[in-house]
C-alpha cells in the first residue's frame, strides 16, 4: 500500500476506508467489522468515522473491528460543527472515544465549517492534542477562504468530496493545499457506488489494466501527491478491489480519455458537499 506523510511526519495509507452507513442497520454489524478487519490486512490501515454517522453507531462498528489491532490503524474521527465549542468538544471527543474504545483519536476533524469562531475550535483542537485525546486534527468541507481563515495553524488534512465527476476543487483548494503540504482527503472517491461506475470513459480504461472502473476510479484519485481517498466498502470483493486500486498506475492516455470525459475545471467553482 502507498502511503502519504501528514505535515507532522505520521505516514497513512493512500487508500484508507470510510464507514458511513455502517451501523444503520444496511448490512449485519458483523459483516461491516469482518469488512474493515479485511481491509486493514489489505494495507488501507486509515478508517474515517464521525460522531454523525449513525449517531455514533458507525464509531462502534469501528471500536470492534479495531480491538486488538490498535497499533496497525490510524483513526480519523469528526465533530459536529456545533459540538465545536470550548464546552461542548472535550464532551464531544469523551464520547468517541469510548465508542470507538481508544483512548486517542488520530486525527479529529470539523466536519465542516459552522459558527462556532474558529479560533475557539483550533484553541480547543489543541488542548485535546495537549492532554493526548487527539494526536492532530484538521478540518473538513473546508473551501480556500475558510482555509485562509486558519492561518498558520497545524492543520493535518482538509477532506473533501473529490472523484472524477466533481473535480472543481483541482482550479485552486487542491493547489492551494499542496503549495502547503496540506494532504487532500478525497470522500466519496467512488461516487457512492452510482454512476461514476457505469461510465463508458472509465469502462474502457478498466479493460486495458484488467481491473474495475471503481479500481480506475480510486487510482484516479491519488494519482496526485498529498492524497488520500477513503471508499466505503461491505462487500468484501470490493473491499479486495479497492486495496488492489493503489497498484494501478494510470498513463498519460488514460488520464486525457478521463479527462476527456470529465473535463477539468477551467474558472473557479464553489466546493461542493454532500
Ligand atoms: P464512496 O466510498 O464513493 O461509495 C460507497 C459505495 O460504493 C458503497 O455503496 C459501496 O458498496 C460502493 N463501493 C465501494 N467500493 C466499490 C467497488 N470497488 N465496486 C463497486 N462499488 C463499490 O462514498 P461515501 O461512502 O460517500 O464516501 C466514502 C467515505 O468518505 C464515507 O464512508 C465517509 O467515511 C467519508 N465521507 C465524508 C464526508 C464529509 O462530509 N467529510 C461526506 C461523505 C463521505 P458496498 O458498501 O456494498 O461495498
Amino acid at each position: 500500500m502507498r502511503s502519504v506523510r501528514l505535515p507532522d511526519g505520521a505516514a497513512v495509507s493512500a487508500i484508507g476506508q470510510g464507514t458511513w452507513h455502517m451501523g444503520e442497520g444496511e448490512r449485519p454489524i458483523p459483516q461491516e467489522v469482518r469488512a474493515l478487519r479485511q481491509g486493514i490486512d489489505l494495507g488501507m490501515t486509515l478508517i474515517d468515522t464521525a460522531e454523525m454517522y449513525a449517531d455514533g453507531a458507525s464509531e462502534q462498528v469501528v471500536g470492534e473491528a479495531i480491538e486488538g489491532r490498535r497499533d496497525q490503524v490510524f483513526v480519523v474521527s469528526k465533530v459536529f460543527p456545533h459540538n465545536a465549542s470550548r464546552r461542548a468538544m472535550p464532551r464531544a471527543c469523551e464520547a468517541s472515544l469510548k465508542r470507538l474504545r481508544i483512548d486517542c483519536i488520530d486525527l479529529y476533524l470539523l466536519h465542516w465549517p459552522g459558527s462556532i469562531p474558529l479560533a475557539e475550535t483550533i484553541e480547543t483542537f489543541e488542548r485535546l492534542r495537549d492532554a493526548g485525546k487527539i494526536a492532530r486534527w484538521g478540518v473538513s468541507n473546508f473551501d480556500v477562504d475558510d482555509l485562509a481563515e486558519l492561518g498558520d495553524s497545524a492543520v493535518a488534512t482538509n477532506q473533501i468530496l473529490y472523484n472524477a465527476s466533481v473535480r472543481g476543487t483541482e482550479f485552486d483548494l487542491i493547489p492551494w493545499c499542496a503549495d502547503r503540504h496540506i494532504p487532500v482527503m478525497a470522500y466519496s472517491p467512488v461516487g457512492q457506488g452510482g454512476a461514476l461506475l457505469h461510465d463508458a470513459a472509465l469502462a474502457q480504461v478498466a479493460a486495458r489494466h484488467g481491473a474495475t472502473p471503481a479500481q480506475i476510479a480510486l487510482a484516479w484519485t491519488i494519482r496526485l501527491p498529498g492524497i488520500i481517498s477513503i471508499p466505503k466498502a461491505s462487500d468484501p470483493a470490493h473491499v479486495a478491489e479497492n486495496a488492489a486500486a493503489a497498484a494501478i498506475d494510470l498513463t498519460p492516455a488514460d488520464l486525457a480519455e478521463i479527462d476527456a470525459a470529465f473535463p477539468p475545471p477551467r474558472r473557479r467553482q464553489r466546493l461542493e458537499m454532500l
